[in-house]
């Protein structure tokens, strides 16, 4: 068999542990102990894998973590229970309404 490539491949007799397909070549020696999957399954693993480590989606679009405090507004004294931060405590926080103002 001479397909030009540089890969060794192993001939198997197996079945794709997610679709069933039939495997006859693989690019590695199966272990025996480990499911084994066709060539479109392992693409489309390394596809999800790619999409889950997050490549692709922007980070405004998503619910910030947002940390419970029991603090006062250093402007208005208005009653701050959440804040998008961890407060430090050396400075003073600022309610939604006269954080925007501060920023114009
Ligand atoms: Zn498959
Ligand atoms: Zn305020």
């Amino acid at each position: 068999m001479a397909f030009g490539t540089d890969r060794q491949m192993f001939d198997v007799d197996l079945s794709c542990a997610k679709c069933g397909a039939h495997i006859s070549q693989l690019p590695f020696q199966p272990s025996g102990d480990r499911p084994v999957y066709c060539s479109d399954c392992n693409r489309a693993f390394r596809d999800s894998n790619r999409d889950s480590r997050g490549g692709g989606f922007s980070r405004s679009t998503g619910p910030r973590q947002m940390y419970s405090v029991n603090l006062t507004c250093a402007t208005c004294g208005q009653a701050i229970t959440q804040l998008p931060f961890q407060p430090t405590g050396d400075k003073p926080v600022y309610c939604r309404d006269c954080m925007q103002a501060k920023r114009g």
